[in-house]
């Protein structure tokens, strides 16, 4: 069995293999050969800590496995990351451990591939602006991702508390972006591509504040509950997801679906048009809005690809299991 540590993580993936699997994996559910399991996350009732399993199998490329992990709101005060997560994968022919990962950083990554895949696929071509709400752990891998996507000109962001949004500007730098630190409306004027990555339970982008044309990559939203734009632009948007299932239960498209704005057929799998079986954006004016919930096959296709990498630069661990 291959153990890879969480330090070695960010010396071996890169943006471009996060990419490479979440799109690899995102066809591979469309066509019906990757399947999530069904989420499980309880509060267990020690330490305030939500702790569940995220998992599937790619019978494509043979993934199996699970992410298990959750949040622990004590661990920053101890020094560590409130968010912990190990991906664990196994031999689909015999079922013995495969591999255990360090999930955290993975996390961060595939959640911003998916949003970069998003913006591959259905963003304008002529994308100049990038907007980014949010401003906390996630957000800067977004803004990485995302911003490698069309040739951006410029980048525009809000926050709740806009003296958070230092790091995006640092990001932002280094890419040889300018930076604006905007208000919503301003955000949605400017804007040919929005990221939204909040832990919002309120819509804070209205279908009024986005122009014709946009892509939004709804990434925040992964709980019953949150929401973070409006049931208007979702009802303004062509929709689509990673899975339709979370779409409607935990992702975006829970409250308009709950109250009828859209269709469970409305949603598309991005899958579908990564495989050439939908069209994607149908005009230069259309909105598009990709529900990004997060499934546990993306996590198992990082890990899957971070084995890979670390065999090939012999820093994985192997133990007899
Ligand atoms: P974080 O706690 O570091 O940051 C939270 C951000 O949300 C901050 O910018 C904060 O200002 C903002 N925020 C919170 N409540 C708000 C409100 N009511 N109105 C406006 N802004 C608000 O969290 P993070 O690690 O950056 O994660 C952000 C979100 O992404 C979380 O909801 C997390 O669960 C989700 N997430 C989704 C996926 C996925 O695959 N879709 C993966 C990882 C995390």
């Amino acid at each position: 069995m291959i153990i890879v540590p969480e330090k070695e993580i960010a010396a071996l993936m890169t943006r471009s293999a996060a990419f490479e699997a979440v799109e690899k994996v995102f066809a591979s559910m469309a066509s019906g050969s990757a399947y999530n399991f069904p989420v499980i996350r309880e509060a267990i009732g020690h330490a305030d800590a939500l702790y569940g399993f995220k998992s599937g199998f790619d019978r494509a490329a043979l993934n199996l496995g699970l992410k298990s992990g959750g949040y622990w709101p004590g661990n920053a005060a101890k020094g560590i990351t409130n968010h912990q997560s190990t991906i664990f994968l196994f031999d689909a022919d015999t079922g013995k451990c495969r591999a255990i990962v360090g999930g955290n950083l993975l996390t961060a990554l595939r959640t911003a591939a998916a949003a970069a895949v998003s913006v591959a696929h259905l963003a304008r071509q002529d994308a100049k602006v990038l907007g980014i709400i949010g401003a906390g752990h996630q957000a800067s891998y977004q803004l990485r991702a995302v911003a490698e996507q069309r040739g951006f000109e410029k980048i525009v962001a809000w926050n709740r508390s806009p003296e958070k949004l230092d790091g995006l500007r640092d990001v932002a730098a280094e890419l040889g972006l300018p930076f604006e630190s905007v208000t919503l409306d301003e955000l949605g004027a400017q804007s040919d591509v929005i990221v939204t990555i909040t832990s919002s339970f309120d819509p804070i982008l209205r279908a009024a504040q986005v122009r014709p044309g946009t892509h939004i990559a709804c990434m925040g939203t992964d709980t019953k509950g949150k929401q973070e734009v409006d049931n208007a632009l979702v009802g303004a948007a062509n929709v689509f997801t990673d899975e339709r299932a979370q779409s409607i239960s935990i992702g975006e498209c829970q409250h308009a679906i709950a109250d009828r704005t859209i269709q469970e057929a409305d949603i598309t799998e991005l899958g579908a048009v990564i495989n050439g079986d939908h069209p994607g954006r149908g005009s230069d004016v259309e909105i598009t809005l990709f529900d990004g919930t997060g499934v546990g096959l993306q996590d198992l296709a990082v890990a899957s690809s971070v084995v890979d990498l670390a065999v090939e630069k012999g820093v994985a661990l192997e133990v007899e299991f």
